[in-house]
């Protein structure tokens, strides 16, 4: 094997691979990291299989220039599933497994300066002042970027730089920037095996003469243990430990630390209950899976309210999946990896869990991963990057709130969704996929009546009660407040006489009460009621929100943040008002009808940081607080059992964005809210504001119904031919000028369509262009096109993608 297929760090077409020559000297193994030359430049790559030959003459054929990761950062295992994700999300190979590898190491090519090999002696160089000071900024720091040069001895370097290149005396060398995480390491002397014999002589002879080396070494040789490098050289001087390694009395043990984000961290074991008979099934069908790996189905769906026992599942099963010798991946999402998820599973399998979320340092992600690499965990609970986890033989992927979107990344490519992911790994590795949620993505529950996924259901909410029995818990009652009514009758205040009559009689008995919102800031936007202007962000085409607090206007999509203005920017009129409502003005209301309660606010603007949620969180679990106000974030995995009120302030909110998934995502949040009702042993009470009281979607999360909402939502799914009856794949463009935007997109179009009619593709819908909601972000006019079909893959093949089109494939979202 003399060749390489190295999959490099470019965008090229999926699946592309490069050939190199391995020298002689390297040792090389698929899934190894290198360094490769690449037209002028140098990448890092990734070695996907070795071959005897070369895609290419041998005399075109160039060499791996360095092995940059210790061993294989990806098993066959990964590379498989990179294959995948490259083929199936239509990316470049490296793209699709760059999230499988070690976090922070994704390299960079960037410009360094380093002393040229001309010069073999820079002192006896006759420079300026100022270029002697470059110079041995770079010698004593190796090779620089100027611009760390330039922040550490000030601006006037740059012209030095400029005339030290210019005399080869700098040499300009481009380089991959240093990994953002590194490994740590401590090192520890001890005395050197079979020295012993020669240190005493030397003690004895010379020892009076170095009385600071003798004392340390006598120390050393005494214990016949190893002590820090670190706390020697303080304690003793570096010279003296120097001295000591340069006799060969002692040597230097380097060990790797890891970063732990759970260490020193006591959890409860947690009460073990006694499933209840719904939840055994699902466990037992789970292990029959598990351990015979033809078995199908190989992915289960959990629909159960929130307090059905969802949780208490997955930890039976992982148990399971660990007694079988294999690992267990657990996603949940970003914002419910709250302590108190985290603290559930550590409890369960103390030592053996490893966390990985975008809290964590870059060196505690980076030294987590190489511990789940080591094999050291066996549970790896994390946010949707986890399904990438290096675990060697995943026997059970388990991910929570499966409907949830942020599943799915649309952001960058790859834009994979955790679920097919997960069921990829399932395929290859032969591992079962669990899914849970109160409210399962329609698609997913489809497949479960299909039995594609073996489909249970938990109707009941449990609780212990307080003898520890499993008791079955009432659902909270919902009831729906027509607001129109409300105005009707003469109360226009953002709460309706239901909910402030509930919050009163909630209050009244020392309960506590949540109120929701979707929405952050205070008066939602601003208008001119003289003209009807709206004000929006000048960037992004969607209204500003005001933020009381900041005193400023700000826009959502891009954190764009402006003064409010004194006049309407369209007809001058000095009649701009606030209209809609925020979780702060809903705050501030609360406040001023129930002077007595105590207030706290959750939203992103309030808690920026994970250590505020907590604290917030504290608060409120505490009883330090009565009423809590937020957003969606509130709806997520909280396990509140003070809380018997939930009032959702306005419950459209989210039904008015052009999306043919505006209804699932607007029940599944309202379920998800109804849900905090109720958790401890008094009945939950939830109320609905609305303007839209019949609405399918408000009307079945009322009701807690989701095969209500699941009729209704296909039929009207069936009628457009929208999934889960069609697949899609959406094509986006972006401009800052929307006139060369719209028409780069209507030439793509014609060009979708002309393939279409060439190949006589009938089962598939070219859409569009149109332009997404909203129509312009961060300054840029966007243009999409979407492919809707049964395979719309055999159309999107067909045609060329220009350069600057980002493809979606099974998009979750079309705004
Ligand atoms: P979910 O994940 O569906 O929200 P959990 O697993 O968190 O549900 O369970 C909700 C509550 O019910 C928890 O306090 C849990 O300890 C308890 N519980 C779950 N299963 C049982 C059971 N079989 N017997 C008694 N209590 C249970
Ligand atoms: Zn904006």
């Amino acid at each position: 094997m003399r060749y390489a297929e190295v999959a490099v760090d470019v965008s090229t077409g999926h699946s592309q691979t490069f050939s190199y020559s391995i020298p002689e000297s390297m040792e090389l193994a698929p899934g190894h990291l290198v360094r490769v030359p690449f037209g002028p430049r140098m990448l890092q790559g990734i070695v996907f299989s070795l071959s005897p030959t070369s895609q290419v003459s041998d005399d075109q054929t160039r060499p791996v220039l360095e092995v940059t990761s210790p061993v294989p950062a990806l098993d066959s295992l990964h590379l498989s599933l990179a294959r995948w994700v490259s083929d199936h999300y239509v990316c470049s190979l490296f793209e699709a497994a760059a999230p499988m590898l070690p976090p922070g190491g994704r390299r960079r090519p960037r410009t360094y300066l380093t002393i040229s090999p001309e010069v073999e002696d820079t002192k006896s160089l006759s420079v300026t002042g100022a270029q002697r000071r470059v110079i041995d900024e770079v010698e004593r720091r190796g090779p620089t970027e100027i611009d760390s040069l330039v922040s550490r001895l000030g601006e006037w370097a740059r012209s030095s730089v400029g005339s030290l290149v210019n005399r080869r005396v700098l040499a300009r060398q481009i380089r991959t920037t240093k990994p953002a995480a590194q490994a740590r390491f401590v090192e520890s002397i001890r005395v050197r095996k079979g020295a012993k014999e020669e240190i005493f002589r030397w003690l004895f002879a010379e020892g009076r003469r170095a009385p600071r080396q003798s004392e340390l070494i006598t120390l050393l040789a005494e214990s016949d243990e190893s002590i820090g490098a670190v706390e020697a050289r303080r304690e003793f001087g570096g010279s003296v430990v120097s001295a000591l390694i340069k006799k060969r009395f002692v040597e230097v043990d380097r060990a790797q630390v890891l970063r732990d984000p759970l260490e020193g961290r006591v959890f409860e074991p947690g009460e073990r209950v006694t499933l209840t008979e719904g939840q055994r099934a699902v466990v037992s069908d789970v292990v029959r899976s598990l351990r015979d790996t033809e078995r199908l189905p190989r992915t289960f769906l959990v629909q159960g309210v929130t307090g059905s026992g969802k949780t208490e599942i997955y930890l039976a099963a992982v148990e399971e999946c660990l007694r079988l010798g294999r690992q267990a991946i657990v996603m949940v999402p970003e914002i419910a990896l709250t302590p108190q998820t985290i603290e559930r599973f550590a409890g369960r399998f103390p030592g053996k869990v490893a966390v990985l979320h975008s809290g964590l340092t870059a060196g505690q992600r980076l030294d987590q991963w190489w511990a789940i690499k080591a094999g050291e965990y066996s549970v790896v609970v994390g946010s949707r990057s986890a399904v990438f986890a290096p675990v060697s033989k995943p026997g059970l992927v388990v991910l929570d709130e499966e409907h949830e979107w942020t599943y799915k990344q649309h952001d960058a490519q790859p834009r994979y969704h955790a679920r097919d992911v997960a069921m990829a790994l399932g395929r290859l590795a032969g591992s079962v996929t669990l899914l849970g949620s109160a409210s399962p993505d329609v698609g997913s529950y489809f497949r479960g009546r299909r039995k594609r996924y073996g489909l249970h259901l938990l109707p009941d909410r449990l609780r212990r009660d307080a003898d520890g029995a499993t008791a079955i818990a009432s659902l909270p009652t919902v009831e729906v407040v027509d607001m129109r009514t409300e105005l009707r009758e003469g109360n226009a205040d953002i709460f309706s006489r239901r909910l402030r009559a509930s919050l009163e009689s909630c209050l009244d008995s020392g309960k506590q009460a949540i109120m929701f919102l979707n929405r952050r800031g205070t008066a939602s936007q601003m208008q001119c009621r003289s003209c009807g202007h709206s004000l929006s962000c000048g960037g992004c085409d969607v209204p500003l929100t005001y933020h009381r607090a900041a005193q400023r206007l700000m826009c959502h999509y891009c954190g764009r943040k402006r003064r409010v203005p004194d006049s309407c920017p369209e007809c001058l009129a000095y009649r701009l008002s606030f209209y809609g409502i925020g979780t702060q003005s809903v705050a501030r209301h609360v406040e001023e009808q129930f002077p007595q309660a105590r207030v706290i606010r959750w939203d992103r603007d309030a808690t920026r940081y994970p250590r505020e949620y907590e604290e917030v969180l504290a608060t409120f679990r505490n009883r330090e607080a009565d009423v809590l106000v937020g957003t969606q974030m509130i709806a997520k995995g909280l396990h509140l059992p003070g809380v018997t009120l939930v009032g959702v302030v306005l419950a459209d909110i989210g039904l008015t964005i052009p999306d043919y998934r505006s209804g699932e995502r607007t029940f599944q949040l309202l379920c998800q809210v109804a849900g905090r009702a109720g958790r401890g042993s008094d009945p939950g009470n939830v109320v609905f504001q609305t303007y839209q009281p019949d609405n399918y979607a408000i009307r079945a999360a009322a009701a807690q119904d989701y095969q209500g909402f699941y009729m209704a939502e296909m039929q009207r799914r069936h009628e457009h031919g929208n999934p889960p009856y069609s697949r899609l794949i959406r094509l986006l463009h972006s401009h800052t000028n929307n006139a060369v935007c719209e028409s780069r997109a209507i030439e793509l179009a014609e060009s979708l369509r002309a393939a279409q009619r060439d190949a006589d593709l009938t089962n598939v819908e070219v859409l569009g262009p149109t332009p997404p909601y909203p129509p312009r972000l961060r300054g840029r006019y966007r243009w999409h096109i979407v492919l809707r079909g049964r395979k719309p893959r055999e159309l999107f093949e067909r045609v060329d993608i220009p350069q600057g089109w980002a493809a979606d494939v099974d998009p979750v979202a079309l705004t």
